[in-house]
Order: C-alpha cells, then sequence, then structure tokens
C-alpha cells in the first residue's frame, strides 16, 4: 500500500531545531520575514508562521508545512504594519501540531507578546509544573512557552526586567525573538549554543538564525548577537543590555559541520570554507589508495572538495541527486524496496563500476541511510568503498535541540569501533576525523564549543531522559 510520508527527504538525517527571523522599520515587514524564513527553511520544515505588528495592532499567520506553502500572496495583506517576527519549526520539544506552530502569540495586560524560540529548554517540565500549580493555564506542550508565562509573572516591573527575570530561570539553549506593539527584543543563551546574528536592510534592523538570510534580502550582516546579550530594538535604535555574567562558551560545532547553510556566517568563520577545511584535515589523517573521491549529495559535497584539493586525488559526482523530491513523497511498496533506495540518489553506473572509491560523508547518526546507499553502490560492481567522515564518532545524544536524543539510536554507541561500522554499512573501511582535526578546521579555540555529542562532556548537565514529548506524557498525548 502506498503511503503519503511526512518529512520523508532523509528520515535517518539529524534534524536542526527551528529558525527565527525579524525586522524593525521596514514597510513591508511581513514580506521580508517571510523571505527571512525562505532561506532559513532547512532548519525546520515542519510549520512556519509570522507575527506582525503596525504599533497598535498585532497580527498573527501560521500554518504547518513550508514557508511557502504556508505564505501566499493575499497573505501579506493581512500581515501589515512595521515590524515581523517569524519562525521555522522542526519540533524537538513537543509535537508537530498546528497549536505548537510559532510565534506563539499572547495578549496579556493591554499589550501583545509574540515569541520565537529556536532551542532547548532543559528545566522547561520542572519550570511548567511550578508556574502550573501557581496558576498558569498553558495553551501549548512547547517548552517555548514556559518563556512567556515565566516573564508575565514580572511584568509589573517593566518588560526589559520581565525578561530578564524569565530568562534567568532557563537552563539550556535558546536564541529568541519577541514582538511587542512597538519593540522587537532579541536574546542569545549565555552560553551561546546556536548561532543568532545582526543586520542592516536600509534604515531596518534584522535579526536572523544565520546570515544567509541577509544576504536573500540585501542586507548588510553587522554582528553576530553575543551569548547572554538581549537586544531591544526601538524607534530609538539597538540597544544592548548584559544581565548576566559572562560565563565559558559553549558554541554547537554541529552548526559548522552539519546544520547551517554553508553561504551563512556562523561562529565567525564561513561555513562553506569550514567544511572544505574539514576535509583537508581528513586528508591528513586518512588516505586510502582509491582512484577518485565522492560525496553523498548534497550533505557531503563541501567536506569532499576539500578533501579533493588537499589530496590530488579527482572529485566525482558518483551519485546524482533528484532535485525535484518535496517534501513529501509516495513510499515505495515492499516489493518495491531496492526501487526506492535509488529514488533520491542514484549512481552513475559507468563511472563506478570496478573502481576503488572514497565517499566522503559529514556525519553518520543511525547508519542506516549509509548502509542503503552503500547496498546500491556494491550493486552496481564498485570495486572497493572506503568513506571518510567530517566529524568525530557521534556517540552520545543531544539535549539541546537537536533531533538525536537516545543513545539507541547512535550506530557509533551501539557498534562502538570503526571496523564494527565499516562492517555494518558494508565498507571495506572507514575513519572518523579526530576532535583536534575538527577543531583546527574551525580556527577556532576548543574549549569555545560545545562537542557533547562526541566526547560526553555536557556543559550543562543533562535530564536523565530526553525526550522531546516530555510536556505531553501526563497528558496522554504519547
Ligand atoms: S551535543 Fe552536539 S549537536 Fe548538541 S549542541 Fe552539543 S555539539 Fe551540538
Amino acid at each position: 500500500m502506498s503511503l503519503f510520508l511526512k518529512k520523508s527527504d532523509e528520515p535517518n538525517r539529524p534534524r536542526e531545531e527551528c529558525g527565527i527571523f525579524s525586522i524593525y522599520g521596514h514597510k513591508d515587514a511581513s514580506r521580508v520575514a517571510f523571505f527571512g524564513l525562505f532561506a532559513l527553511q532547512h532548519r525546520g520544515q515542519e510549520s512556519a508562521g509570522i507575527v506582525s505588528s503596525d504599533g497598535y495592532q498585532v497580527w498573527e499567520h501560521k500554518g504547518m508545512g513550508l514557508v511557502a506553502e504556508v505564505f501566499k500572496e493575499e497573505t501579506f495583506q493581512k500581515l501589515p504594519g512595521q515590524l515581523a517576527i517569524g519562525h521555522v519549526r522542526y519540533s524537538t520539544t513537543g509535537s508537530s501540531t498546528l497549536s505548537n506552530a510559532q510565534p506563539f502569540l499572547v495578549h496579556f495586560a493591554d499589550d501583545y507578546y509574540a515569541l520565537a524560540h529556536n532551542g532547548n529548554i532543559l528545566n522547561a517540565h520542572k519550570l511548567r509544573k511550578e508556574l502550573e500549580d501557581s496558576g498558569s493555564i498553558f495553551q501549548t506542550t512547547m517548552d517555548s512557552e514556559v518563556i512567556i508565562h515565566l516573564m508575565t509573572h514580572h511584568l509589573k516591573h517593566g518588560l526589559e526586567k520581565a525578561l530578564v527575570a524569565a530568562l534567568s530561570r532557563l537552563e539550556g539553549a535558546y536564541c529568541l525573538i519577541m514582538l511587542t506593539r512597538d519593540k522587537i527584543i532579541a536574546a542569545r543563551d549565555p552560553r551561546g549554543f546556536r548561532p543568532l546574528s545582526l543586520g542592516k536592510l536600509n534604515d531596518s534592523w534584522v535579526v536572523a538564525s544565520e546570515t544567509c538570510a541577509f544576504d536573500l534580502i540585501g542586507a548588510k550582516y553587522i554582528r553576530d548577537v553575543e551569548p547572554g546579550e538581549i537586544l531591544v530594538i526601538d524607534h530609538k535604535g539597538v540597544r544592548c543590555i548584559n544581565p548576566f555574567p559572562a560565563i565559558k562558551n559553549s558554541h554547537c560545532i554541529f552548526e559548522l559541520i552539519y546544520f547551517a547553510r554553508p553561504d551563512s556566517q556562523v561562529f565567525g568563520q564561513n561555513v562553506y570554507l569550514c567544511r572544505k577545511r574539514l576535509g583537508h584535515e581528513l586528508t591528513r589523517e586518512y588516505k586510502p589508495k582509491v582512484d577518485f573521491i565522492m560525496p553523498f549529495p548534497d550533505s557531503g559535497v563541501y567536506a569532499a572538495l576539500g578533501y579533493a584539493e588537499e589530496s590530488g586525488l579527482a572529485f566525482e559526482m558518483g551519485m546524482i541527486r533528484n532535485h525535484y523530491i518535496g517534501r513529501t513523497f509516495i513510499q515505495p511498496s515492499q516489493s518495491m524496496r531496492d526501487f526506492g533506495v535509488s529514488v533520491k540518489l542514484n549512481p552513475v553506473k559507468p563511472l563506478l563500476e570496478n573502481k576503488k572509491v572514497l565517499i566522503v560523508e559529514d556525519s553518520i547518526i543511525r547508519g542506516t541511510t549509509s548502509r542503503n546507499r552503500v547496498k546500491n553502490l556494491r550493486k552496481i560492481g564498485v570495486k572497493e568503498l572506503h568513506m571518510a567522515i567530517s566529524c568525530p564518532p557521534t556517540i552520545y545524544p543531544c539535549p539541546y535541540g537537536i533531533d538525536f536524543s537516545t543513545k539507541g539510536e547512535l550506530i557509533a554507541a551501539k557498534l562502538e569501533n570503526e571496523k564494527n561500522i565499516a562492517d555494518f554499512i558494508g565498507l571495506d573501511s572507514i575513519h572518523y576525523l579526530t576532535i583536534e582535526g575538527m577543531i583546527k578546521a574551525t580556527r577556532l579555540k576548543k574549549d569555545c564549543f560545545c562537542l557533547a555529542c562526541y566526547n560526553g562532556n555536557y556543559p550543562l548537565a543533562p535530564p536523565e531522559k530526553i525526550n522531546k514529548f516530555c510536556m505531553e506524557m501526563k497528558q496522554g498525548i504519547h
């Protein structure tokens, strides 16, 4: 039986948590926000939303699906104003439902507060219980809603103090953007897990998860929002508040390796060039005798280009990607299983037949996608297959908003050594880049990163059990 599946594009690849965007002081703010979200689509494909304000009234539009599916030309007539914030979501806490789509908008004490959040709040469950015990009524099962409730408890002291009070209770990773009738506020957690940048489009201020959003709308990158910093943007311009004591940064290194778009500037580094340098480092660590190297497009392309550049080996596109697979496609039936493997990537048989090949990949999480692809390559007669991964083995789950939350899902944790992993995937050999090689490629200091999924050193103690549905368990949804 054929079924329409959601997110069938690469079901075994890690998924990003969310993308956020804001613009202050533009006559067509919601339309600009749409384009900003369009550039950030890779950070979340489950739902999208925009909230706008003209200084008096606030409007919202949210929907399930991709940005281009949720917003139509007529939508922008219903989102007037010079201020707008937007969000694209992949659920890391709470189900993928319309009620959990963001921005999350509330009307409280004669003002509006809309919140767009990227990250994971580790103590959200505990805070929610505390808030519910004191009378708060929650509308969603997202960790993000906790921030709004905490804030409303302190609003009598003013918005900024209320936000500082709310943020000081949070443990975890967050970048957030908030809209009121006449202000936009952006904040980044004190460890700076996720990227957040400030830009300018003529006289309008923009904030986005990644700088690729600035390029698309023609905005100029000004600087990163600093870890622990809060920016207040209103008619007076941009004001910075630094209410928290400085602590060691914990930038998510996986943003540079896999998540962020290669045309973005993340943690001060161009992602494309950083991925090429990861390929350079791989060459220094591992050089099997092969005829050429190839990536699994698109993820491994940049590290593979770097590997080819440094090693002098030929770079070939041994597998061709079908670019026209949408967010959904019809899953082949059981009897058509082999046909299904080639739906997205099809090998170039005359190029590969009887050859020794090195595949360069950016990461392996569960290993099943790679295994299927390798099986397909073996079938057409590739002589030897080796694989180089441009990061170390992922052996610990991520509690900070990335969707590989249990150790049991991670192939490198289950099979322990490279020989076992190579056997499972069907390779002649495999090599993972060392932590030292990876850090060298970033050109940043090791201690500014979170490396927890590689070395188990969690900058913030994770909850005993990581479960994206933790806010729903007692309601019996899962
Ligand atoms: S655990 Fe890994 S994926 Fe999660 S924030 Fe740290 S480096 Fe990033």
